[in-house]
């Protein structure tokens, strides 16, 4: 695709693309004939492609005809791009082709609208972080709308999910996944032996990582924040650790975990969040609930623009707006 002179490409992750098999070859044949629609799904085996086995597998949902299904959303700080763009396109014919052979698809795709960029973006134009974040989640819905991606069933924000987010917290603490130091919440990330390297492909032994400076609250440098303290200035909540925000991590586990359980059927999103995003939510299913977190993992690939990664952080993207 060219837009300008500037040369636009669709990439395959590392992982090789998300891919949709029917198989045995000649199911298809019914396509033209008078064979019902669900007559024919019958006949076909779905394998989907799966980053944690590294290989496309049958794929039938936990309960049979319900596919649960979330999907990692935008953090709102700027109007979406492309990348964007082929993320949700690509997730959204997923969701339409597995209703195609009779399932009903549970999908649940949330905003991250409380994050430090959105904070600092907010402070920078005099606006409270909330209502700036607000405003770019009204445009990513209208772009949608302007792409014909139907929104998901549950599309929920963190800033809506702070009590089911700190009750997640608590529930780690208690089962000793998680420790508080001074108003934060830390996850032990050696503790989850099963998630741990699962779709990163490394094992604990192998990573070198510099030591934790001194002083830092942390047991652990591979360990991650779960509750972080406030600022003077920034949103922040009461929690039993004082007032603060929720890290990254486990603020998609609290908002899957309350409108689809554990564990979903496909969890998807860009191959960038594979590690350490949905790692780290794996680590946290099984600290809190002790199983899987995902049956399928699903990643997209990229965008490149002149040959890097479309991206809001490398500030070399095209947004939807400025193309349609
Ligand atoms: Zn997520």
């Amino acid at each position: 695709m060219h837009i300008g002179a500037r040369h636009i490409s669709f990439v395959a992750g590392d992982t090789v693309r998300d891919e949709i098999d029917r198989v045995p070859a000649g199911a298809g044949q019914g396509l033209n004939s008078a064979v019902p629609v669900n007559a024919l799904a019958a006949t076909m085996v779905l394998r989907l492609y799966n980053t944690r086995s590294r290989r496309k597998e049958p794929f039938s949902p936990r309960t049979p005809g319900v596919v649960k299904m979330y999907v990692c959303g935008p953090t709102t700080y700027d109007h979406s791009h492309l990348g964007h763009a082929r993320s949700y396109i690509d997730f959204d014919t997923a969701r339409r082709y597995l209703e195609f052979l009779g399932n009903r698809v549970a999908y649940v795709q949330n905003f991250t609208d409380i994050e430090e960029v959105i904070i600092r973006r907010a402070k920078e134009v005099g606006q409270e972080p909330l209502a700036y974040a607000r405003y770019y989640i009204d445009c990513f819905l209208e772009d949608m709308r302007a792409l014909n991606v139907r929104p998901a069933d549950h599309m929920p924000k963190v800033s809506e999910h702070i009590p089911e987010i700190t009750a997640l917290v608590r529930r780690l603490v208690d089962r000793g996944y998680a420790y508080s130091v001074d108003g934060e919440v830390y996850f032990r990330t050696k503790k989850a032996k099963h998630s741990f390297g699962i779709l990163s492909h490394q094992k604990v032994e192998d990573i070198v990582v510099d030591p934790a400076p001194p002083g830092t609250p942390k047991e652990d440098p591979l360990d991650f924040a779960l509750w972080k303290k406030s600022k003077e200035g920034e949103p922040s909540w009461p929690s039993p650790w004082g007032d603060g925000r929720p890290g990254w991590h486990v603020e998609c586990n609290a908002m899957a975990y309350k409108y689809l359980g554990a564990p979903l059927d496909i969890h998807g999103g860009g191959v960038d969040l594979k590690f350490p995003h949905h790692e780290s939510e794996a680590m946290i299913c099984e600290g809190a609930w002790g199983g899987e977190w995902a049956r399928i993992w699903m990643h997209n690939g990229f965008i490149t623009l002149e040959q890097e990664k479309m991206s809001k952080s490398l500030g070399n993207f095209v947004t939807i707006r400025e193309i349609l």
